[in-house]
């Protein structure tokens, strides 16, 4: 057997390519942060992770320019042995004061600090991982890699039950998300601790969409809930709100010590560049500064929510600023994005496996740099839409549409 023979074999893109809605890698040609330019035209960014709009901030894009001209391009090393700036030790000591945790360790991406952190704590004699069936495949691929004994969970119901089977689990690690990224759903973390201090296991939080947005100046879905203390390691990425590129995680010192000289992703992988972190400090520091950026993010949300409610679309009880118009059939999103493209709006397409089957969404996402005209126009472009396809008319979590299989019927559906 050749062993590029999957890689011959797969037509999938191809067969999406050849029906003109193909959603993947689409070329941005330049960006404003609320706007990009995509085949030389420019059209409204609602696609986007940007949740506080401070890609293009002033005082964001100084920063970076600075680093550039003090540090250069690139680390070319690992902070272990050449690569460790003083810009990413005041990023650590900043983040774990912002947090109120002893200490922060700085990743090159999120998915590393996900993949070091998880793979090294649960690669232990007796170690057990419970691990959300909906995490990131981050968190999938530490948890793998850990290579110990491993359950999956499917919601806190699940994990009691699991937990009730034993007394004492310190030797357990649960390992989740806190905001699901693709339906914006926020787990019970008070139900989540709740349950920490009866059976005594520690958790790894996973925040990307939580830090930066909920929780005061922006401290996550942690203190949303009232319980950052409660939780022994919180893991953020710069690759969001924070309008930059790395990871973060903030704990208990010896922890994040052990963290620092054992994990693999960080010992071995190039430190983060020094525009990126540089630029993540400056957001750090606006976050901490700036209530009106979250004052107008929570205003620019409700106005867009609102909006595609309205028009009749389900939002799978999102309380984040990602925003996802359930859409049901998988290649009814491809066609329904692709048509916002046409008239103005980048939105991307979620399905299987991101979301269950059936269950297709066109995620959107609203940041403090839309201004209240381009949601408008987004608001006219899903009117349209709605208008012309048949939106799955959702009230309560139990009428959620469920499929066998994938449904290919819009791509071509003048052959249906
Ligand atoms: N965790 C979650 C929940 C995420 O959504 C992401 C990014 N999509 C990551 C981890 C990885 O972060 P990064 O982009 O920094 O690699």
């Amino acid at each position: 057997m050749d062993i590029f023979e999957a890689c011959f074999s797969w037509q999938e893109a191809e067969l999406v390519k050849s029906s003109g809605l193909y959603p993947y890698y689409r070329t941005l040609s330049s960006s404003e942060g609320s706007t990009v330019e995509v085949d030389g035209k420019r059209v409204i960014m609602l696609g986007s992770n940007n949740y506080l709009g401070l890609t293009h901030h002033p005082d964001v894009l100084a920063a970076a320019h600075d680093a550039l001209d003090r540090y250069g391009t690139g680390c070319t090393g690992s902070r272990l042995l050449n690569g460790n700036l003083d810009l990413h030790e005041s990023l650590e000591r900043e983040l774990a004061e912002h947090f109120g945790k002893e200490a922060a360790l700085v990743f090159s991406s999120g998915f590393l600090a996900n993949l070091g952190a998880v793979s090294l704590l649960g690669h232990q004699e007796g170690a057990v991982l419970f691990s959300e069936r909906e995490n990131h495949a981050s968190l999938v691929d530490g948890v793998r890699s850990a290579r110990s004994d491993t359950r999956l969970f499917k919601d806190l119901d699940d994990l009691e039950r699991q937990l009730a089977q034993g007394t004492q689990w310190e030797h357990a690690l649960v390992v989740t998300d806190a905001v699901f990224s693709m339906s914006g759903r926020v787990l019970d973390l008070k139900r989540l601790t709740a349950l920490k201090q009866k059976y005594g296991f520690r958790i790894y939080l996973d925040d990307a969409h939580g830090v930066g947005v909920l929780g005061h100046q922006g401290r996550g879905a942690a203190d949303a809930a009232g319980v950052g203390a409660e939780i022994d390691l919180i893991f953020g990425t710069f690759s969001k709100s924070f309008a930059s590129l790395g990871g973060f995680i903030v704990g208990e010192r010896p922890v994040i010590d052990y963290l620092r000289h054992k994990a693999r992703t960080i010992i071995f992988s190039a430190a983060m560049p020094p525009s990126a972190a540089a630029s993540a400090l400056a957001a750090l520091r606006l976050m901490r500064s700036t209530p009106e950026l979250f004052e107008k993010l929570w205003e620019r949300v409700a106005f867009f929510r609102r909006g595609v409610e309205r028009l009749g679309y389900h939002t799978m009880g999102s309380t984040t600023p990602i925003v996802p118009l359930l859409v049901g059939s998988e290649s009814l999103a491809f066609r329904m994005c692709r048509e916002a493209l046409d008239l103005g709006l980048f939105a991307t397409p979620a399905i299987y496996p991101a979301v269950p089957l059936g269950q297709a969404l066109i995620r959107t996402s609203v940041t403090p740099a839309h201004t209240e005209e381009q949601l408008a126009h987004a608001l006219g472009v899903f009117e349209q839409l709605a208008a012309r396809y048949p939106i799955p008319k959702v009230t309560d979590a139990a009428q959620l549409p469920a499929a066998e299989e994938m449904d290919f019927s819009y791509l071509f559906p003048e052959e249906a």
